[in-house]
């Protein structure tokens, strides 16, 4: 299996100004070959850096796929920096300047000086047609004094490097491919990060040709492995089901736990309606992104303010204001409320304190979460304490609440 590596160059990317998309976009592309990314870098226009960063690579990598520096302006110069570090001369490819020239001449334009810089391709290595744009890139088999690897360079304007990867650099690397990567992703629901790599570990063991990440989000945490081999990924994911139980809550290449609720709804031909404070919102638009989830969301209502449980779900002010707003007897009348004015099967209501009121010493500080779950066989109510900041409260506080529905529907 090569190593292979990309580098991303252009000082934008280690600032806030441009993400680094193309190295996603070639690891996703080299997956899908069986070859694996081993390690990315970005680095800035600086020729020192990027001479110290192409040894490195030439070191410890067969493949090097670099990005970026080469158009024509006064920061882009990283063949020269690559010619430099091989010790080879660039040298004008009378193929590249015929393009370029015919580029210029169908848009009425003449070159610039500079223009004609990009023509430079480093002795030994091959030029590789830019099918939208002026910069060639280059392909470099066995580069004098480093036999085996390979040195390919491409511009930085994703459009132009994901043609010429297309068209002229993955047939090349076509006969180093394997089986394609296979990858199974699970979801669980309301288990810790640590608690989820603690109770997984023999299994991730067992498993070792399989190469696992966990990854944790604010919804959800994660478990994700990759093979080439579906098979081994089909007895792994029988194996994970056994021992986590009903705390895995989804498998599938995208979705959460609200996907797992949806899909619980329907078998059951059930329907749910919301009542939620503390998400904000965050529970029904998450349900509503999922495509014909009309069949089993009916809707619900926005509460924030005390105003709008009494208005909207027809709880009594005085009631409210006795029991608190983030309180079991009011998220559960809630819960029941909204069951009620939809005439749903399910009804999830959130209360909680995302900050900012700090209520230190009181019933509800920041991070309290209450979700009520009424359903055909009564109700339910839970208290959690989750961390984060405001944000991730409002999406913990709805991912925990559609976790504890999730349980009751199994
Ligand atoms: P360059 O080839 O360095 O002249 O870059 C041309 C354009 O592509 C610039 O607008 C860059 O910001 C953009 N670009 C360069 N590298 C990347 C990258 N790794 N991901 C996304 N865009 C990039
Ligand atoms: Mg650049």
């Amino acid at each position: 299996m090569p190593r292979i590596e990309c580098i991303a160059i252009g000082s934008e990317l280690l600032t806030s100004g441009r993400l680094d998309t193309n190295s996603v976009w070639l690891a996703e592309r080299l997956g899908d070959m069986g070859l694996t990314l081993r390690r990315k870098t970005a680095v800035g226009d600086d020729r020192e850096d990027m001479r110290r960063l192409f040894r490195e690579a030439l070191d410890r990598s067969d493949i090097i796929l670099c990005t970026g520096g080469l158009g024509p302006t006064f920061d882009d110069f990283t063949k020269e920096v690559w010619a430099e570090v091989v010790g080879a001369p660039l040298r004008e490819d009378p193929q590249a300047r015929e393009e370029m020239l015919a580029y210029y001449a169908a848009r009425n334009r003449v070159p610039s000086t500079s223009n004609f810089q990009q023509v430079l391709i480093p002795e030994g290595a091959e030029r590789v047609r830019n099918p939208a744009g002026t910069a060639p890139g280059v392909y470099w088999e066995d580069p004098k004094g480093f036999p085996g690897r390979r040195v390919i360079l491409f511009p930085g304007v994703p459009r132009e490097m994901k043609l010429m990867w297309e068209q002229q650099v993955a047939p090349r690397l076509q006969s180093l491919a394997g089986a394609p990567m296979r990858t199974l992703r699970m979801v669980f629901g309301s288990v810790p990060e640590s608690a989820l790599g603690e109770r997984t570990q023999a299994l991730r063991e067992q498993f070792g040709q399989v190469e696992w990440t966990i990854l944790a989000g604010i919804q959800h945490v994660e478990l994700v492995g990759r093979t080439p081999d579906p098979a081994v990924l089909e007895a792994a994911l029988a194996a994970f089901r056994r021992e986590m139980g009903p705390d895995l809550a989804h498998v599938g290449a995208e979705g959460g736990i609200e996907n797992a609720v949806v899909d619980l709804l329907n078998r059951r031909e059930q329907t749910l309606a919301v009542a939620e404070s503390m998400p904000g919102g965050n529970l029904a638009a998450r349900l509503c992104a999922i495509p014909g989830v009309s069949s089993v969301f009916l809707g619900g209502a926005t509460v924030y303010s005390a105003l709008a449980k009494a208005r909207l779900a027809g709880l009594e002010l005085p009631f409210i204001m006795a029991n608190g707003t983030v309180s079991e007897p009011v998220t559960i009348a809630l819960a029941k409320a909204i069951r009620g004015r939809l005439e749903t099967h399910w009804g999830l209501a959130v209360t909680g304190n995302a900050g900012p009121t700090e209520d230190k010493d009181g019933p509800a500080p920041i991070g309290t979460c209450l979700a009520a779950v009424a359903g055909p066989e009564g109700t339910e109510c839970r208290t959690f304490r989750l961390p984060g900041g405001r944000a991730e409260l409002q999406v913990r506080g709805a991912s925990w609440a559609l976790d504890m529905l999730r349980r009751k529907l199994l």
